[in-house]
């Protein structure tokens, strides 16, 4: 039986890090994205269409070489993905007759669209009931404007209060801390002239993350959601630098309430997939969301290891392709893991250190696995990851791998 071709949007390393999952489980990718980038480097085929992923005509160009398509990055033109999947595209035919065809898209381009926008994707989740910071757009028409609107969020939110670019943000470029009055007009000129929103400051206690499967029937009706366990993730200057599996010091009690708002969240969403949610645990140990990411995630590259019978990439294979194994379980196979980001540092070898330092920090507790994603260095980029998986708890596995996060550290001062 020949499996379906998946058309990808974006070539990065998710894309590189599903196509390399892909391979092995006899599914074949054709990635719309530039020349040798990540993911074209894992897995070679006539099928890749070199272009932006921007660009209506070259997605209308991959969609017509495949069967279904999906994303790795969600600021793609959803407007092509609506009319591909609902109205669908001229193609050729092997007898020279044209005819048309719809290609699917999952997740659903209405889940796209909503989750590129960040203002409109909590709007959305306050009229289900999930609990997301206090937010309000901040208005655009002109510099008065925009100052008197920050203005009135520093009156209802207090300050600091977080200011964000609602759209085409990844790794917290485009959001910016407004800390006094003085800020504003650093703040409008840093940020440009792009839709803005205003969040109030959550003096959270940890970031947790729960990457959830989505699972649809052909004719889109929710069949579940499955979480993967919660994960406590670090943000230095709002880029996720390090991820532990369990969290540190959170109560079984508030680790399933994180599954349990991260499930109610994708439920209300549309298409098949993996899906990351990212949430702040307060003090008071009340869940808020921070955002939604519709694909694989940084906070799941640990279950390329610790998950090797259904990693996240795996998830997203299965989901898609709606061949989910029967007895589905998404329990981790050692008792932790952490992940630490390679971020570009000052330097084009600024992580030599940290590379050659994976190479001698395995033992007989602890096993390391480098991952480096072929991409050229630029400070603060990410250009691979570390998992250490141990063999008993978490804190052991931190304290062993200490040498890892304090050299990961060390490349960003
Ligand atoms: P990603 O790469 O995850 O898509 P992003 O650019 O969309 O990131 P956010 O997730 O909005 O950015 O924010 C990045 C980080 O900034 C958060 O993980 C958190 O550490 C911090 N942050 C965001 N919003 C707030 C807030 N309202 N209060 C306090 N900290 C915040
Ligand atoms: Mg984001
Ligand atoms: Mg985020």
């Amino acid at each position: 039986m020949t499996k379906p071709v998946i058309g990808l949007l974006g070539g990065g390393q998710l894309g590189q890090m599903l196509c390399q999952q892909a391979g092995p489980l006899g599914v074949q990718i054709a990635v719309l994205d530039a020349e040798g980038c990540p993911a074209k480097q894992a897995n070679h085929n006539d099928l890749h269409v070199t272009g932006s992923f921007k660009d209506p005509e070259k997605i209308r160009e991959l969609a017509s070489r495949c069967d279904m398509l999906t994303i790795e990055v969600e600021h793609v033109e959803t407007n092509i993905l609506e009319e591909i999947a609902t109205q669908g595209i001229e193609v050729r035919g092997a007898d020279g007759k044209t005819y048309r065809k719809k290609v699917p898209v999952h997740p659903s381009w209405k889940t796209i669209r909503l989750i590129q926008d960040k203002y409109e994707q909590k709007e959305y989740f306050i009229k289900k009931g999930i609990p997301v910071a206090q937010q309000m757009a901040i208005a655009s028409d002109s510099d008065e404007a925009r100052k008197a609107s920050l203005q009135e969020a520093a009156t209802r939110f207090g300050l600091p209060f977080m200011l964000k670019g609602a759209k085409g943000s990844y790794d917290g470029r485009g959001n910016y801390k407004v800390r006094n009055a003085a800020d504003f007009e650093i703040a409008a000129k840093e940020m440009g002239n792009q839709p803005l929103y205003a969040e109030k400051w959550v003096p959270f206690d940890m970031e947790l993350a729960v990457m959830v499967m989505r699972l649809e029937d052909d004719d889109g009706n929710l069949i579940k959601v499955v979480p993967y366990p919660v994960v406590e993730t670090i943000h230095e200057d709002s880029i996720c630098t390090t991820v532990y599996y369990p969290p540190r010091k959170v109560a079984d009690e508030v680790k399933i309430r994180a599954q349990k708002v991260a499930c109610d969240v994708i439920a209300n969403l549309w298409g098949r997939g993996v899906f990351a949610v990212e949430m702040f645990l307060l003090k008071d140990g009340q869940i808020m969301v921070n955002e939604v990411a519709p694909r694989p995630h940084n906070s799941g590259h640990y279950t390329i290891e610790a998950v090797p019978q259904l990693s996240q990439y795996k998830a997203q294979i299965c989901a898609l392709l709606n061949t989910v194994p029967k007895e589905l379980t998404l329990a981790p196979r050692v008792p932790s893991a952490l992940m630490v980001n390679i971020l570009g540092g000052a330097k084009p070898d600024s992580h030599d250190k940290l590379v050659e330092l994976t190479q001698t920090m395995g033992n007989s507790s602890m096993d390391v696995y480098l991952h480096q994603y072929g991409k050229e260095s630029k400070p603060g980029r990410k250009i691979g990851h570390i998992t250490a998986t141990g063999f008993s708890s978490i804190h052991r596995l931190a304290e062993q791998a200490k040498p890892l996060i304090d050299a990961a550290a060390e490349m960003r001062a």
